[in-house]
């Protein structure tokens, strides 16, 4: 018989009555570590005081009033966006896969608008997550993520990672856009080197075609830069953003340049909750913490101590993990075990962490995490390890 619920998810067994900072509660009282972080949606942690005061005072307001109107709160967050980033404007919705599914629009009215049609095509990656949309899952292309889902939207061209000379074969004259994810997440923590977003920014100049980066997993904050993309000097024409952004408030947006968004005039696009001044006022509080360089010259100083760490951690047991690679709080541990058993001999020893693509362990903690959590969360992995190999010996 079907469960209650459809059973798309793998789930485990244990559940969370509340949160605190970088811990999760269980309902019989016994204390975990998070550092999935809601899959690196709960930036500042579970239950961050400015967060929850930015909501429930904001729900003693006002909660929706649809986009019809001016949403002061969402203006602000878009002022503060344009601010601090290479955009010109910004569209916001529920979710990431929402947020993929306007780049992929913004693209094609984009070369619909300059008389070039034809340009339908998006060049994507291997390993590559857009989310679960129509939109995302042909952008992705994954036989694990479309089997069964077909006719797939068209006008995705999927290329392996890293290769140079097929991205070149690639680009013919109905290609548009390039999409790619700065470090990739569900494929693995698998971060594209500086050299490569230069390179991609430079292929996308001299074709004349749109680049866009998907930074919904590895953006704000995240890696140590409020985006990304900064690291590598370079800037997208379009960006997709949602996990972080909202704190734990379903929350994306599309950041664009005013030339890429220049067809999305008045009725091309729309939706009845992004933007909503719930989700906005968390926004608004999540940003003003997360993009001050304090904070972010923070993330960058735990995701060194962290990795560092790790690198020990690895070394220590190499039965169990091959490496560590990422970049800032987005870490990924390779396994030599299967990713699952380490994922759940970390439940034993009360440490969430998430699994990913390539048999990696994804470690995805609040950019909030203090040295002495980061310092618990590396000796739980060590037993976690110690006791997979005692298992296996
Ligand atoms: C999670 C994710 C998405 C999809 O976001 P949803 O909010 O789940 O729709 C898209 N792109 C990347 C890189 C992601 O990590």
């Amino acid at each position: 018989m079907i469960p209650s619920l459809l059973p798309t998810y793998n789930r485990t067994q244990f559940s969370f009555s509340h949160g605190e900072g970088a811990w999760l509660v269980a309902e019989d009282g016994s204390r975990y570590l998070d550092l999935g972080a809601g899959i690196a949606v709960n930036a500042l942690g579970h239950a961050h005081p400015a967060l929850v005061a930015a909501l429930t005072e904001q729900a003693g307001k006002l909660w929706h009033v649809s986009n019809l109107y001016s949403i002061p709160e969402q203006q602000a967050l878009a002022d503060k966006l344009v601010e601090k980033t290479f955009a010109d404007t910004v569209f916001f919705t529920n979710s990431g896969t929402e947020a993929c599914e306007l780049a992929v629009k913004m693209a094609r009215k984009y070369w619909f608008d300059h008389g070039q049609p034809e340009k339908t095509d998006i060049i994507t990656f291997e390993g590559s997550f857009h989310g679960r949309s129509s939109a995302g899952i042909a952008a992705a292309g994954s036989e694990k993520m479309t089997r069964g889902f077909g006719p797939l939207l068209p006008g995705f061209v999927h290329l392996p990672f890293g290769d140079h000379d097929a991205l070149q074969a690639a680009i013919i004259d109905t290609v548009g856009a390039i999409l790619i994810e700065p470090v990739q997440g569900e494929g693995g923590i698998r971060p594209v080197p500086d050299q490569c977003l230069k390179g991609l920014r430079d292929l996308c100049d001299a074709k004349g075609i749109l680049l866009i980066f998907d930074e919904v997993q590895c953006g704000m904050g995240r890696t140590g830069k409020l985006f990304a993309h900064e690291w590598a000097g370079v800037t997208p024409d379009i960006m997709m953003v949602a996990k972080g952004i909202g704190g734990g408030f379903p929350l994306g947006a599309v950041l664009a340049t005013e030339e890429a968004a220049s067809g999305m005039t008045a009725g091309t696009h729309g939706s009845t909750y992004g933007g909503n001044p719930l989700a906005c006022a968390v926004g608004n509080a999540v940003m003003d913490i997360v993009a001050e360089d304090a904070f972010l010259d923070e993330v960058g100083r735990k995701a060194g101590l962290l990795r560092q760490k790790l690198e020990g951690l690895v070394a220590g047991h190499p039965t169990v993990f091959e490496w560590v690679r990422g970049s800032g709080l987005m870490l990924g541990l390779k396994c030599v075990v299967p990713n699952t058993d380490v994922v759940a001999a970390g439940y034993g020893e009360h440490l969430l962490t998430v699994g990913a693509a390539d048999n990696v362990v994804r470690l995805l903690p609040p950019l909030t995490i203090t040295e002495d959590e980061i310092a618990q969360a590396v000796d739980r992995l060590d037993r976690a390890a110690t006791s997979l190999e005692k298992s296996a010996a």
